[in-house]
Formats: C-alpha cells, structure tokens, sequence
C-alpha cells in the first residue's frame, strides 16, 4: 500500500509507513500510547475498545491516521464489526497489537467461577478470537499480530491466579499462531510481550482497590529494580519494532520488558 504522508503525524518517523494497524485496548494505556507511536511512525491506526468515547478521544488526540470503534473482544461478532470497519477505514489491514485487558486479584482458593470467566474471556478468549480473525484475513498478503502477555506469563503470583493463567496461555497461543502460519507460508509473524509494572489505569486502579493502597503500592514497586518505572511508551516503542520490517526474523519470540526485574 502507498503511504500517506498527508496523515502523518507531526515530527514523526517512517518505520511503519503504510501499515495499517488495530490496536484493541485503544483507549488506555498502554494501547493508546501504541497507537500514537504507530501514527507517528507512518501507520493508520483504529483504536478499538469497550469504552468507545475513550478511543474516540485519543484517535481525535492523534489526528487524521487514526479511527476509532467499538469493540468488546470477547464477542466474535464484535470482531467481526470491528475488522469490517477497520478494513472501510484504513483501506485493508495488517497489523494486529492485542492491548485490551484486564487485571482481577484471586488466589487459587478465592478466585470465584465468576472472575475466572471474566478474566480468561477478555484476557486469553479475546486475543484468540482477535489473532484468529487476523490469520483469516491477511494470510496471502501478510502481516503481524502483537500479542499482551505479562511478566505474569511467566512467573506465578499468588494473587493473580486467574490472570497468571490468562497471560500463560496467550503467550503459549503466539506459539501456536506463529508455528501454523510457519507451516503453511502465511507471512504472518506473532510474536508475544511481557511487560513487568507498567503505570497504567490498570495498575492505578488495581492499588487503589486494595485494603492497604500504600502496602499494595510498596509491594508493586518491589516486583521492579529500584529507581526503574515503566511507562506505557517504553511498550509502545518496543511494539513499534515489532510491527516494523526491522524485527522481520522475529517470530514466536517471547520478549520481556521489565528493566531486569524477573532476571532471577
Ligand atoms: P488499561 O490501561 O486498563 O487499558 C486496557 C484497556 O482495555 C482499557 O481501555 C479497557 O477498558 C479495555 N478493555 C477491557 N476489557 C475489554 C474488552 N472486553 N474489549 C475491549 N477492550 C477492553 O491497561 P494497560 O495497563 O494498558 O494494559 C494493556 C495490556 O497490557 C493488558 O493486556 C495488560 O494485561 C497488559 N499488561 C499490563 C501491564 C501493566 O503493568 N500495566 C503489565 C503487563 C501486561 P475499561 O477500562 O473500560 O475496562
């Protein structure tokens, strides 16, 4: 596809000219600041997500490469309006980052039927869903799919039982997408991120929940090495690598990014 310059974000780059990206979980963090750094790097971006008027805002934030919809991705049908627009409005579509998330406490004897459904649905369910949708649709032509997992992936805690189990999975999922789309040459890399504490609403609002914010705070700050914070745009820069041609080797790969904190 030939890019468009005339909807470049100002000051921008060009390691994503002509990619034409959705970004499920547009709306908040780490999402929205995926989003923002694609545009600047020359994608059109849809911005999807259960809080439309949030996507809304930050699509307006970003300018004219960028749209936004609806979508809850725990619905195939939802994806399925959500592709159909993205498609209208970008012109096609190769790129898919699966932001959108959720964080639940539980220990393996709290976690209620109810949390475990909540969690696996949006976390594991939608980011299947959405990876399925776009092996369909871009093999022949193409493309990649970026998908959250977590430090939580990797490392167990306690009181994230249902979400440990949720970001597990997909990262065990990328390995499945990226081994069958070897297989049968579809040009679809998939490749899996593990963020550690990334100050987002998620973790804001995770904290600010507990019975003990400041001991909860404490304890979070502990699962980074001292001194280091992470921000939604150190993710964003390393989603924009992976979305670009320069990570065009990198597939099936599991890649941390939570400054050392989970090295032991
Ligand atoms: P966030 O700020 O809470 O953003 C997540 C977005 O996803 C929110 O806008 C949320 O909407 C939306 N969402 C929730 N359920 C949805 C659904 N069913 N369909 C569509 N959108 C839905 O979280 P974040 O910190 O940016 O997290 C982004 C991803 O990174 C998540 O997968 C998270 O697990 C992962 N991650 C985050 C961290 C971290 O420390 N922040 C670390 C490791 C991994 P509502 O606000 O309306 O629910």
């Amino acid at each position: 596809m030939s890019s468009d310059q005339s909807v470049r974000t100002s000051g921008a780059g060009n390691r994503c000219d002509g990619k034409r990206a959705l970004v499920t979980g547009g709306a908040s963090g780490i999402g929205a600041a995926t989003a923002r750094l694609l545009a600047g790097e020359g994608a059109r971006v849809m911005l999807a997500d259960v809080d439309e008027a949030g996507a809304a805002r930050i699509a307006d934030g970003i300018g004219k490469a960028a749209s936004s919809t609806f979508l809850d991705v725990c619905r195939a049908d939802s994806w399925s309006a959500a592709v159909a627009s993205t498609v209208a409005r970008l012109g096609g579509w190769d790129v898919l980052v699966n932001c959108a998330g959720i964080l639940r406490r539980g220990t393996i004897e709290t976690t209620t039927m109810a949390t475990w459904h909540e969690v696996l649905d949006v976390n594991l369910r939608g980011t299947w869903l959405g990876a399925r949708e776009a092996v369909r649709h871009m093999q022949g032509t193409g493309g990649v799919i970026v998908n959250l997992s977590s430090v939580a992936g990797i490392v167990g805690d306690q009181d994230l039982c249902a979400y440990d189990a949720s970001k597990g999975g997909v990262r065990l999922l990328t390995k499945a997408i990226t081994d069958h789309a070897t297989r049968h040459g579809l040009g679809i890399r998939c490749n899996s991120i593990h963020p550690g504490v990334i100050e987002t609403p998620m973790v804001a609002n995770y904290i600010a929940e507990s019975d003990d914010p400041v001991a909860e705070r404490a304890l979070w700050d502990s699962y980074m090495p001292p001194g280091v914070t992470g921000h939604a745009d150190d993710v964003g820069h390393l989603i924009v690598f992976l979305v670009s041609d320069e990570s065009r080797l990198i597939d099936g790969a599991e890649l941390v990014i939570d400054g050392g904190g989970t090295v032991e």
